[in-house]
């Protein structure tokens, strides 16, 4: 697997957050967290014994960004509390090549033992693609975190040239700065994983070829936003709020919500070491009761100015909640002559869309994320054929359903499927996870 060798990724640990970037307030080894649960905390559930989970400690990376709410909100309600993991530890990590180093020394060792990955990230983990020496480190995806709450903000440079969701209108003038060796140059935080694979599809959708016609680059945060300001770098994409503030604060404006790229599309997950779930399987299925419980919690519009104010805190985003709450309630400055958006449809969406849950960890994404590696050729095609199995290794979606069960989720809300069906583009594409081979022979521009 040479072409995933970790030399590749070496840029990795440089990369940031866009906290970093606009607030520089992120320490590097990552600041355990002091906060104890708020005095409303939740009161504890009445476990049966055969729940009683084997441990009450474990600790949890999370990036500042809107995906990591329901492990935050989880310690800070008191929902693990509530189901005996009474002693979480949750943990900024100063970016993902960061987070990718620390769960692989594990929590003894000073690391930690899961938390927040954008995708595909558990998965080259286990297969130990971007991992020291490549070795191969389980891991298991146990839900999602959220879907929605990013997006693709552009410099204020590039204003007045049709660059939005739509990008065909802006094609001629994107492959004309290419032809004239000024290539249009984006940034996302980590490559081969979501941010990378939004503006690829964005991109492309357009007609514009990711690798040939602009230049996408891992670029630490903090330079991307420096460079964005001074005009030489062009896009940049994350997690919210930082792309929404790149246009409030006029560096630049907001090209696309990736909530318009691909509606209650997949976003960030919680996974964890394999060795730690097998370990403690109740006290894993006691944990997602918690991060359960918050995402029910964080997805009440009603609750989101709280939300805020949680995130707020010095141990977690460290910004005013002033910053943190327009994106929560789907407000959006798009700029760029662009209207704003007032949609909660659009906002990170926790606990369940239109599409059904948001928390359950379909097969049939996981599919897409591994399908659109391929695409690109961050894996080879042999993946397309084994995937399955690999997927029924990783994505432990039946630990997630006990879980539900036991805390007593309605059945409305427990998935009876594996796969969410298929799913639409902005572009019009489909993909159908029982022919991921169709979505691909689709797409005009791939690697694969
Ligand atoms: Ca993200």
């Amino acid at each position: 697997m040479t072409s995933l060798s970790r030399r590749k990724f070496i840029y990795v640990g440089a990369a940031s957050t866009g906290a970093v970037l606009l607030k520089g307030c992120l320490g590097n080894p990552p600041e355990p967290t002091t906060s104890q649960a708020t005095p409303d905390a939740a009161p504890a559930a009445n476990i049966p014994p055969e729940q009683a989970p084997e441990v009450s400690t474990i600790k949890l990376g999370f990036l500042p960004i809107v995906e990591s709410a329901p492990l935050i909100v989880a310690k800070e309600k008191g929902f693990f509390a509530k189901y005996g993991i009474t002693d979480v530890e949750v943990s900024k990590q100063a970016n993902w090549g960061a987070a990718r180093d620390n769960v692989e020394i594990g929590s003894a060792a000073g690391g930690v033992d899961g938390g927040q990955w954008q995708m595909p990230m558990p998965y080259l983990i286990s297969e130990g693609l971007i991992t020291k020496n490549n070795v191969k480190i389980p891991m298991y995806v146990l839900a999602m975190l959220n879907t929605q709450g990013n997006g693709i903000a552009i410099a204020e440079k590039q204003a007045g040239k049709n660059i939005g969701l739509d990008m065909s209108k802006a094609k001629d003038y994107i492959v004309g700065l290419q032809k004239g060796g000024t290539p249009f140059r984006a940034a996302y935080t980590f490559p081969r994983a979501n941010q990378d694979l939004w503006i690829r599809y964005w991109l492309a959708a357009g007609g514009i070829n990711p690798d040939s016609d602009v230049s996408l680059l891992t670029v630490p945060a903090a330079q991307t936003v420096a460079n964005m300001k001074t005009g030489s770098m062009d896009g940049f994409s994350t997690g919210d709020p930082w792309p929404a503030r790149i246009a409030k604060d006029k560096i630049g404006f907001l090209a696309a919500l990736t909530a318009q790229i691909w509606p209650y599309h997949p976003e960030e997950y919680l996974a964890i070491r394999a060795d730690w779930v097998d370990k403690n399987p109740k006290a894993t299925k006691a944990l997602l009761k918690g991060v359960m419980e918050a995402q029910q919690w964080c997805d009440k519009l009603e609750n989101r100015a709280e939300l805020a104010a949680i995130l707020a805190k010095a141990a977690y985003f460290n910004v005013p909640a002033a910053v943190l709450e327009p994106t929560l309630k789907g407000e959006y400055q798009m700029g760029d002559g662009k209207p704003e958006i007032k949609d909660f449809e659009k906002a990170v969406l926790y606990w369940k869309s239109p599409r059904g849950s948001v928390s359950y960890p379909y097969q049939s994404l996981d599919l897409w994320f591994i399908t659109e590696s391929v695409r690109w050729g961050f894996l080879p095609p042999e993946y397309l054929n084994t995937a399955k199995t690999l997927i029924g290794k990783v994505n432990r979606e039946d630990l997630w359903k006990e879980a539900a069960q036991e805390a007593g989720i309605p059945a409305a809300d427990i998935p009876a499927n594996t796969s969410r069906g298929v799913e639409k583009f902005f572009d019009g594409k489909e993909f159908n996870p029982d022919n991921p081979k169709a979505y691909l022979d689709s797409l005009a521009i791939k690697k694969a």
